[in-house]
């Protein structure tokens, strides 16, 4: 695993806001962890579990999951939690599936889950979400109508006696929810839901009261729901602050809703950012944290209401600074951190800080893989770095022999140290680490062995890229913990099975990883060799800082990685030594790339974006005929496209690898631009015009030229191989039922962290001993 050895642990520390690093001594979060009072409602510190749809909500009878689900995060130390998005009535559901809550049933079914939250000491919130033209379905409705760009179903628009009926399913739910034992509710006005359709002219172009008053139907809500519970159940409005469409409310609307809002009886106002159909990324790891608390900043200068900030808050240390007014300068204190997946990632995150130990939270990515994806595929919501996220009742790490081992606690004190049965994990990427700890937290006496000479696996390499720097705090942080755990890691040791049962391990884990594949091109072995002026080198290679690309680079492979590395390649400049530390990019260098503008006038705060351009010439190939990046992930692979477009890189599909000289790589390569062609036959495909696929596809096929791409170097992006040592054959029966091979030592293909963690994790629950 050479890939990984030339980069330690020491010296990857990214540059960041110096105050922001998790975990550092003076850490002080005074105004986290103060108490305050709103209305007759005392929440126990500033830290909100903000809504997030887990896929529980839809039917009643997942009540008893939630309600575990929710009471892990309120022991863990969350103020409040605020449930997943309700619909107040039938048209306004988001699936075809789901339950409005406006009947007795979700009442009854909801007392579980209020009472487990109160049982803990947190508060409870119940979501209210009409998602209008959102809405998944055929009966989707709207101000007007109008079809939202990321949904098939166009809407029509409500009558003016809907709207009115609807501004009372507002209210009924809102009563039900507390007759259900919420504390309040959180009225959904944000993200493009079916209030904000009504707050925009994109949506709303609607001739009566409703249309020439655009706030009425969120002012109207925010009075009924008011009115209709009692006078110490809580009502918190999710505003949008900032709209990141053409044609959104501008600054200046949204503090005149806020003052109405306030008005009209609302308690608190929570931050919602972009809609969901903006094209500027609002959540994923490459936004810089807290980038928007300047316009939640805005709003609680206008408003004498609590409020509450959201959006890439994921450390104590950028919680603190926000509520105190000093992250991005803005001055103003807030009085709430919303945090959602932060939640899922570690639901003991408010404990950890009150016990000292902020640098062991289990650190949320922001990378949606397991949370919003999973939303927008119809899955249950988990956490890549957590999976027992959503799966409280089913995914236990019950200790072993019936002693108690709790979170964090070390495996010493279930067991005698003698007494603990003893797992060997060889490997130490993040299967390994995050299965060293799983066990750990049942008792077993843990021992990692990794054969590079630090730990980390492919999010090692990951962190390098532009945008994922913060893969490095969730190595961090879990290597906190497995030493909280006693867990001895051990580098550049390599071990086979058979050597670790000779040592007096019990059990033993391989999760050995994979290697970048190479594929069979003739000539490459010679320019991996040094033989031609071209240089053949995997994207481990380049990622890890052995090896360095030229001027002229050409991406073999266009999957996950090929993305990440032309990422990479944009932005680290030809001469620069490319082994120094990462640099997220400042919340002003974002907005720039992104065009987002802090005017109060401009609608939807947009403006002319500045993305940066690649330094150096860069050409992606695959050798499918579609459009590149197709198989990236649901809610964030069109960040990845639109920046690698916009960078200038080339992108060809549809190649034939043929050979490598001094010359450079040598393709065939269809004549006619393969990813429209591919495209053109897709559509032909659906009306059914046969004749026309034929004559697009043999134009693919048969109407093809040779062409030299000239580069100086080519970087290996063609998918992995698993790396798998271990003698299997030397040992005995009893000992190879001992063996678990784990993560993409076990399947390489599609690898993705989720899977490996979840395996890790599924292992150690299910052992026996
Ligand atoms: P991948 O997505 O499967 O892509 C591998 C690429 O290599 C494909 O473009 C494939 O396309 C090409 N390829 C495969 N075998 C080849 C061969 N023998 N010769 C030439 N080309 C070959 O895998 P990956 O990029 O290595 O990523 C690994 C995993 O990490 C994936 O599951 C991915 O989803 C995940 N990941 C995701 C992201 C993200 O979503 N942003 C980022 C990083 C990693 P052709 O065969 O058509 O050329
Ligand atoms: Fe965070 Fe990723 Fe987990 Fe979602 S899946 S909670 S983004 S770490």
């Amino acid at each position: 695993m050479t890939q990984f050895a030339s980069v330690s642990l020491a010296s990857s520390a990214i540059n960041t806001t110096p105050s922001a690093i998790p975990g550092s001594p003076n850490d002080n979060y005074s105004r986290l962890l103060a108490p305050i009072t709103v209305g007759k409602k005392r929440f126990r510190n500033r830290a909100i579990m903000g809504s997030m749809h887990t896929g529980l909500e839809d039917d009643p009878a997942n009540a008893p999951k939630l309600a575990a689900y929710f009471a892990e995060r309120a022991q863990g130390g969350a103020a409040a939690v605020v449930t997943g998005g309700y619909s107040p009535n039938q048209l306004g559901v988001l699936s075809p599936y789901a339950q409005p809550f406006n009947n007795h049933e979700m009442v009854q079914a909801h007392k579980q889950v209020t009472a487990a939250v109160h049982e803990h000491g947190s508060l409870a919130f119940l979501q209210l979400l009409h998602a209008g033209r959102y809405a998944f379905h055929m009966e989707s409705v709207s101000a007007s109508a109008t079809q939202a760009p990321i949904s098939p179903f166009p809407s029509r628009a409500l009558s003016d006696e809907e709207v009115a009926q609807t501004v009372q399913d507002f209210a009924n739910a809102a009563k039900l929810a507390a007759q259900a034992g919420y504390d309040g509710v959180q009225i959904m006005g944000s993200e493009g839901y079916l209030i904000n359709q009504f707050l925009s002219s994109r949506t709303n172009q609607r001739d009566d009261r409703w249309g020439q008053q655009r706030s009425l139907f969120a002012l109207e809500v925010a009075r009924a729901v008011r009115k209709a519970v009692p006078a110490d159940f809580l009502v918190d409005f999710r505003m949008s602050m900032l709209e990141l469409v053409e044609e959104g409310q501008t600054q200046t609307e949204i503090l005149e809703l806020a003052r109405g809002l306030e008005e009209a009886g609302v308690d608190m106002l929570s931050t919602g950012i972009g809609w969901h159909e903006a094209q500027v990324p609002t959540v994923i790891t490459s936004v810089p944290r807290a980038a928007f608390s300047w316009a939640t900043a805005r709003v609680k200068k206008h408003v004498n209401i609590p409020v509450i900030s959201s959006n890439r808050i994921n450390t104590p240390e950028v919680a603190e600074q926000v509520l105190a007014g000093t992250w991005d300068d803005t001055g103003v204190e807030t009085d709430f951190v919303s945090m959602a997946r932060p939640w899922l990632a570690d639901p003991e995150f408010i404990n950890r800080v009150q016990a000292g130990h902020a640098n062991q939270i289990n650190h949320c990515i922001a990378c949606n893989q397991s949370c919003l994806d999973h939303v927008f595929e119809n899955k249950r919501t988990t956490c890549l770095v957590n999976p027992r996220a959503g799966y409280e009742t089913q995914l236990t790490l019950q200790p072993i022999n019936g002693g108690h081992v709790g979170a964090g606690e070390p495996a010493g004190k279930a067991y005698p140290e003698k007494a603990a049965p003893k797992a060997a994990v060889i490997g130490g990427g993040v299967a390994g680490l995050f299965g060293a700890e799983a066990l750990a937290k049942r008792g077993y006496s843990v021992e990692v062995f990794e054969a590079a000479d630090t730990v980390g696996g492919q999010f090692r390499l990951a962190m390098q890229i532009p945008g994922k720097e913060e893969f490095h705090y969730s190595l961090q942080s879990v290597l906190a913990r497995l030493d909280a755990q006693n867990v001895k890691i051990t580098a550049s040791t390599p071990m086979t099975a058979h050597e670790a049962f000779a040592a007096g391990f019990d059990e033993v884990v391989i999760a050995t990883g994979v290697r970048p594949r190479i594929p069979e091109i003739p000539g490459i072995e010679q320019a991996m060799a040094g033989e031609f002026d071209v240089d053949v080198i995997t994207y481990a290679e380049l990622l890890s800082g052995a090896k360095q690309a030229g001027d002229k680079v050409a991406i073999a492979g266009a999957g996950g990685i090929g993305f990440d590395v032309a990422e990479y390649l944009v932005e680290a400049p030809a001469s620069a030594d490319i082994t120094a530390e990462p640099t997220p990019a400042t919340i002003n260098e974002w907005e720039s790339a992104w065009g987002v503008s802090r005017r109060a006038d401009l609608p939807g705060n947009l403006e002319r974006p500045h993305p940066p351009r690649a330094q150096r010439e860069i050409t992606m190939l695959q050798r499918k005929p579609s459009p590149q990046g197709l198989g990236l992930n649901r809610t964030t692979g069109w960040v990845h496209r639109i920046s690698v477009a916009a960078a200038g890189v080339k992108q060809f599909s549809g190649v034939a690898y043929m050979k490598i000289d001094n010359d450079g790589l040598h393709l065939n390569v269809p004549v006619n631009d393969a990813a429209k062609t591919s495209k053109a036959i897709r559509k032909a495909q659906k009306a059914g015009d046969k004749a026309k696929v034929a004559e697009l596809e043999d134009d693919l096929k048969n109407n093809r030229t040779d062409t030299v791409l000239d580069v100086d170097t080519i970087v290996l992006c063609t998918g992995q191989e698993s790396v798998i040592e271990a003698d299997f054959e030397s040992l005995t029966e009893d000992q190879r039922s001992r063996v678990h091979v784990i993560g993409g030592a076990d399947v390489a293909a599609e690898l993705d962290a989720a899977r490996a963690i979840r395996q890790a994790v599924e292992l150690a629950a299910e052992l026996k001993r």
